[in-house]
């Protein structure tokens, strides 16, 4: 059988699975633990970690799709860099092409998820998609026309540093007032820090708004006394985390839950901006926040059509990624079907 190898490579962990043309991952997915070191021992560690992998598949393989955390020339095959990985101006690609001997196609692991959820997850069927992975940070993928929109050089699709707040708070990129500073898992986590140090959230205008949608907390009032107790508690044991914070509003913690209220507020404005640049049919959360499902897609949803130009705001559904931790690699395959069906690239 004809089979195509997809590697999800984040921060932690690196995935390899092969994968048929319609997106169904043969045997199973492999992973190892990301390398450490600099940048040549981790290439090494890695390639060794990939040859490892391919030798124990024993279909036929055509080629090789890379997902990978970070920004990425695409044509030139080369991370350009990379928040978690030590891969600046690493031409990975090509690397991974001469160690496998078979042609690699690299390409952004947000891009490759956005693809997964098109083809066969969350957005099945439809033509114009965007896609936000709420994670620590914040990634994105855009589909127009039912193809991948790449932009000049490859890196199209940063929706996480949009910027949302001028002058607002310092990302990790180095900019100020990115999406990714507020609608993430560590934002989510910063809220809840303000929360149990301030007893509420200060200076919070989004909140308001988020509040009004959802019918929910009056900001004004003095919160009970065991307000927040749950959050100090979290606080107290250093287990204070976007997981945690998430899992404690699930629970029906009224502080946690306004920690959300405010993620879904600074979300709806991202989507809003979103919904008015590419009238997509679907907006795709994916990522950690996800798992909050409607708890952050629906007010968040709700902000968005009340922000967003009409007809824009309305019929972008927003919807919950379905496809997990097969994402990336059923993604990455899939980028490396569709492109190696086209151009033949030097191994
Ligand atoms: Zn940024």
């Amino acid at each position: 059988m004809a089979l195509m190898l997809g590697i999800d490579i984040g921060g932690t962990k690196v995935a390899v699975g092969s994968v048929t043309k319609d997106g169904t991952v043969q045997g199973e997915i492999m992973e190892f633990p990301s390398p450490e070191g600099g940048p040549e021992e981790f290439v090494e560690a890695l390639l060794e970690q990939l040859r490892e992998a391919r030798s124990r598949i024993e279909d036929d393989v055509l080629g090789v799709g890379v997902g990978c955390a970070g920004t990425i020339d695409w044509r030139e095959r080369r991370v350009i860099e990379s928040p978690n990985l030590p891969l600046e101006d690493e031409p990975l690609g090509e690397r991974i092409a001469k160690a496998l001997t078979l042609p690699v196609v690299l390409d952004n692991d947000a891009n490759t998820a956005t693809l997964a959820e098109v083809r066969v997850g969350a957005a099945k069927g439809k033509s114009h998609v965007v896609m936000l992975t709420l994670g620590t940070g914040v990634g994105g993928g855009i589909v127009l026309d039912g193809s991948l929109y790449r932009g000049a050089t490859g890196s199209a699709g940063e929706l996480g540093h949009t910027i949302v707040k001028g002058n607002g708070g310092l990302c990790l990129c180095g900019r100020r007032g990115c999406l990714e500073q507020y609608a993430s898992g560590s934002a989510l986590e910063r809220y809840a820090r303000q929360i149990v140090d301030q007893g509420r959230l200060t200076g919070a205008a989004m909140v308001e708004a988020a509040g009004e949608a959802q019918g929910a907390a009056d900001t004004a009032a003095d919160p009970p006394e065991d307000y927040a107790k749950r959050l100090r508690e979290l606080a107290a044991a250093d287990d204070l985390n976007g997981k945690s914070v998430g899992e404690l509003a699930l629970d029906g913690d009224a502080a946690a839950l306004d920690a959300v209220a405010e993620v879904a507020a600074w979300l709806g404005a991202g989507l809003a901006n979103l919904a008015n640049i590419f009238n997509p049919d679907m907006i795709v959360i994916g990522g950690g926040l996800s798992s909050l499902g409607d708890l952050l897609l629906e007010p968040a949803r709700e902000l968005m059509e009340a922000y967003a130009i009409r007809p824009n705001g309305t019929v972008a559904q927003v919807a919950a990624a379905q496809l997990g931790n097969e994402a990336g690699v059923v993604g990455a395959a899939l980028v490396a079907w569709e492109v190696l069906e086209d151009v033949t690239l030097p191994v």
